[in-house]
């Protein structure tokens, strides 16, 4: 039996390597494109990390003239999840992050395909057909009992665990052995016949770790599983090769497959792409820095920031904060670019873990939405009301008009406010803007906090209250208005001689302040009470008073 014959017994498939290397060309792309992917196993939702990951591979790709495509690896049946892929895109086109190529929600984009590794078996075993023709891989039919035996032997010796060297026991099978057990009906999987010494170490650098040794691999890993379908690792390198993947994107928890996988690029005869492993973001536990965990830690999911109200966009620019340390300061450099237009470099990205900085997140939060159109800040105010707080969204949608002009003040000006850092606590921000909302239960009252000198302030301010006026007019009346108080009009001449007087006009206006709105922080006072109109100042003012 000759050797193709051999591995035709053993892997039944339609077409030979060649015939997917022919189907699938080189890409013809400008010097120095990426070629990225980002290769989810549709196991659930996405998270924070993978969201990371994806954004770094898909806009290193975008910056170089790439191209970036999206890969499904359910080569691990058992994992897979109902609708685990339309999740994923859904969910990262919420993001902006949408491939150039692969799955789609209508089906495949590209010429690469099929993108899901589960239709992708026959090319699999076209490859694992060529490595058993040469010799570097074999079937293996070792049982659960044989593997569990020698792994418990290998445990009680403290030897390596694995399948290696003389623990590899189906290595040493002959051809007529072979077929004489698969005559007899016996089941098996192909493993790899690896040539490494784990003795010897290897050099490999990453685009982002930099210069690395690790030990060759020298375990037989499986190729092949019983169910017909490929490991993952092997999946990657075929795909990865037949894809034209230059640069392999990916979490550095896959670090440690890098000899299995750089000697499969070899075994294989293929050209191996770079590999850039991005660190994890890690969160403080007890002393000690550890990766963000899917199970442990809320701010892992995508959803905690969808119940937060944090813009997406506003996630996207934190994550980018930590991809790439200079980010920040481009950013304030280049206050009114695009983000778009920073370039990512895998040099300076984190070599280890980085903290999340929640405090961070906030103020970039805050700068971000202090950006939006008012009207845009309502309609996010809203989508996320509908959801999260219905009777706010009736008020939003009932008084729309008023609600975008509240959104509005000292908004879309050079130096806009930065109040708001999510939506789930604007209404905690603009409540007393609604009457149907407004129920103070405590009157924030600085240094003038008596009856009598709030009632006084109060009544005088009505005298000079008039609703028509502009800005300057109405500060003039306010100050003429505190001045017939004695309360010092002019806030330099206060400082000088503070005990000429009963207070400054500043302590004046927070009583008019606290009265309408019962805080002594809000946004500009003349635009709420423009908004308020002239029965709700009159109305708030005599309640107080009172
Ligand atoms: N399918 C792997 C994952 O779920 C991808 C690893 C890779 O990108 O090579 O993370």
């Amino acid at each position: 039996m000759t050797r193709e014959e051999y591995a035709d017994l053993l892997v039944k498939n339609e077409h030979d390597y060649k015939y997917y290397e022919d189907k699938y060309p080189k890409r013809d792309l400008p010097e120095g494109a990426i070629v990225s992917r980002y290769a989810p196993s549709p196991t659930g939702y996405v998270h924070l990390g993978a969201l990371y990951t994806s954004f770094i591979s898909r806009k290193m790709s975008k910056q170089t003239n790439g191209v970036c495509f999206l890969r499904i690896e359910d080569t691990d049946q058992k994992r897979t999840i109902e609708n685990g892929v339309e999740r994923i895109i859904e969910d990262l086109a919420k993001f902006n992050i949408n491939f150039d190529e692969g799955v789609t929600l209508d089906g495949d984009k590209g010429n690469y395909g099929p993108y899901m590794q589960s239709k992708r078996g026959d090319i699999y075993k076209a490859f694992i057909k060529k490595l058993i023709i040469e010799d570097k891989a074999y079937p293996c039919f070792c049982t659960e009992e044989e593997l569990k035996h020698d792994h418990d032997r290998q445990a009680l010796n403290k030897e390596r665990l694995g399948y290696y060297g003389i623990w590899a026991r189906c290595r040493r099978l002959s051809m007529d052995e072979v077929i004489s057990k698969i005559n007899n009906g016996e089941k098996y999987i192909i493993r790899l016949k690896s040539k490494g010494n784990f003795n010897h170490h290897f050099k490999f650098k990453d685009e982002i770790k930099g210069k690395m040794e690790f030990p060759e691999n020298d375990q037989d890993i499986v190729i092949l599983k019983s169910d017909d379908l490929p490991t993952y690792h092997l999946a990657h390198a075929v795909d990865d090769h037949l894809m034209g993947t230059t640069h392999v994107i990916r979490g550095d928890e896959w670090l440690s497959s890098i000899p299995v996988h750089v000697q499969l690029f070899e075994m294989l005869g293929f050209e191996t792409p770079k590999y850039a492993h991005i660190s994890p973001i890690c969160i403080e536990e007890d002393g000690k820095k550890r990766k963000l965990s899917k199970r442990k830690d809320p701010e892992a999911a995508i959803s905690y920031y969808h119940e937060k109200g944090i813009p997406y966009g506003a996630l996207m620019l934190f994550l980018e904060t930590i991809a790439n340390s200079n980010f920040e300061m481009w950013m304030l450099q280049n206050k009114d670019a695009n983000p778009d237009e920073f370039k990512l470099d895998f040099k300076k990205m984190p070599i280890g873990g980085t903290l999340f900085d929640h405090e961070k997140l906030i103020s970039i939060s805050k700068n971000y939405i202090s950006k939006l159109k008012a009207i845009e800040v309502y309609d996010m105010a809203l989508n996320h009301a509908l959801e999260y707080d219905k009777d706010f969204a009736l008020l939003l949608e009932k008084y729309k008009d008023y609600s975008v002009s509240i959104f509005n003040i000292e908004r879309e000006q050079k130096k806009p406010r930065k109040d708001i850092a999510n939506f789930s606590e604007i209404k905690s921000q603009v409540w007393y803007m609604y009457d149907e909302l407004y129920k103070p239960v405590n009157y924030e009252w600085q240094k003038i906090n008596s009856k009598d000198d709030i009632k006084e302030v109060l009544n005088t301010y009505l005298k000079y209250y008039n609703p028509d006026d502009d800005k300057n007019s109405w500060f003039d009346h306010m100050k003429e208005a505190a001045v017939s108080l004695n309360y010092a009009g002019d806030m330099k001449e206060y400082k000088v001689n503070p005990d000429k007087y009963k207070g400054s006009i500043a302590d004046f206006s927070t009583v008019i302040r606290v009265s309408l709105t019962s805080k002594c922080n809000t946004p500009d006072l003349y635009e709420i009470m423009r908004l308020f109109g002239k029965d709700r100042v009159i109305n708030r003012i005599n309640e107080v008073i009172k």
